[in-house]
């Protein structure tokens, strides 16, 4: 039996009961013979309740005090699961990020992992305990200083912690029963998918899938570490997402065609109108952008209705990024010379995912038919290789949604799309 990491969302241990649930099936993997490394997240909104908290003192609180106080909020679960699990016969430790090893550079609120030295973990195990250690967080190696690792950043340390320690697997616990063809909480009839592979897992997380992070499934790609997403509230198998063959019987079955389809609301539209149209414009526009550290996701370029010789250009950025955005090409104005700037948070985007789609005629025009069918207008569009993306009023997303995942046949017969917990915020 070998090792295994185990992370338990927020919701998972939204209270008291949630936390002595928990901490009963973290034992029964141990009583399995298995050495049992748990990371935990913040109880249930905990992490949003501490941004509000912080927003009422200060309207932009330094990065540094800002992560000292959010990883507060795994500091909490990490020792009372400690104490749950203690309190039913069996030896546990908290760590921090720090006492485990998570070494990150120094970007604070959206630190990058650099090294994982887990040697407190690895003694706490050989001393059989069950070590449990704080999701989210971790310590920079220059300054010494806390760090988070930006939201739902537990997932990455526990993928991080699993290749760092070689388990077998990370398991990651949820308020759902798996990865789905659609978030559940929008989509009744989405079906859970038993195995998917880790290139059609990263498009759906880029996509916004919220049930793994990009950041996560990337890390878990890197270092091959099969990732089991299941529910903490059910015993039923979840996701497997790994590079294995998926085999049913003795035969290896086809990949789905589609994966699933995936919406995100939390993006915003900037259009720099106006943009002369000529060599380095675009370069410079995406320079000013990058100095001020924001990602991008979509880039659109028209020839301006408005007049000739000028060309628009959007690009789509997360609605927090926004003000730093909008501030970041006022400065750079004289610079690149365009008319104005407009900037469009009431929208949403909606991808379909699939690795078959490339192979697969006419899922391009099925997907833009199946939205037409629904009456809801496109305003960019995006293709790789493995996903169509379009942005739309935020407002059409659910419906747009629902109307693409059953012309795309992915609607089960059964409901067997649970949501046992949280608020999805
Ligand atoms: N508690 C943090 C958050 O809510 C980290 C996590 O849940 O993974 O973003
Ligand atoms: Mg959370």
């Amino acid at each position: 039996m070998g090792l295994v990491v185990q992370k338990y969302g927020g919701s998972s241990v939204a209270d008291a009961e949630g936390i002595k649930r928990v901490a009963k099936r973290i034992v029964e993997a141990k009583k399995n013979g298995h050495q049992v490394v748990v990371v935990v997240s913040a109880m249930g909104d905990t992490t949003d309740e501490l941004i509000d908290l912080a927003e009422q003192v200060s309207p932009m609180p330094s990065g540094r005090e800002f992560d000292m106080l959010l990883t507060a909020g795994e500091r909490i679960s990490m020792a009372l699961l400690a104490m749950a699990i203690k309190n039913l016969g069996h030896s546990a430790q908290s760590f921090t990020g720090s006492q485990a090893g998570v070494i990150t550079d120094s970007v604070h609120n959206k630190a990058r992992i650099i090294d994982v030295t887990p040697g407190r973990i690895r003694i706490a195990l050989d001393e059989g305990n069950i070590a449990i250690v704080a999701g989210f967080q971790g310590v920079s190696q220059d300054k010494k200083d806390i760090t988070t690792l930006g939201r739902g950043g537990s997932d990455t340390t526990a993928v991080a912690l699993a290749a760092a320690l070689d388990a077998e697997v990370c398991e990651i616990y949820t308020d759902v029963d798996g990865v789905f063809t659609a978030d559940p909480r929008v989509v009744k009839k989405a079906k859970k998918i038993d195995h998917i592979a880790f290139e059609d897992m990263l498009e759906l997380a880029a996509s916004g899938s919220k049930v793994l992070l990009h950041r996560c499934v990337e890390y878990a790609r890197r270092y091959n570490i099969p990732i089991h997403v299941r529910s903490s509230f059910s015993g039923l198998q979840g996701t497997w997402v790994s590079n294995e063959p998926i085999q049913q019987g003795d035969k290896p079955v086809e990949q789905a065609i589609i994966s699933g389809v995936a919406h995100d609301t939390s993006e915003a539209k900037v259009t720099v109108v106006g943009v002369p149209d000529k060599p380095g414009e675009a370069a410079s526009i995406f320079r000013a952008i990058a100095n001020a550290e924001i990602n991008i996701d979509m880039v659109v370029q028209n020839v301006s209705a408005a007049s000739t010789g000028l060309t628009d250009i959007s690009f789509t950025l997360p609605k927090t990024e926004g003000r730093k955005a909008i501030d970041a090409l006022e400065k750079a104005k004289a610079v690149i010379g365009f008319d104005s700037l407009r900037y469009d948070d009431q929208i949403g985007k909606i991808s379909l995912v699939g690795a078959g789609m490339k192979t697969n005629p006419g899922v391009t025009a099925g997907f833009f038919e199946a939205l037409s069918d629904a009456g809801v207008n496109i305003e960019l569009i995006s293709t790789s290789e493995i996903r169509i993306s379009v942005v739309t009023r935020a407002d059409d997303v659910p419906e747009a949604v629902r109307a693409v995942h059953t012309a795309f046949g992915l609607d089960s017969d059964s409901d067997e799309a649970v949501v046992y917990g949280g608020t999805g915020r």
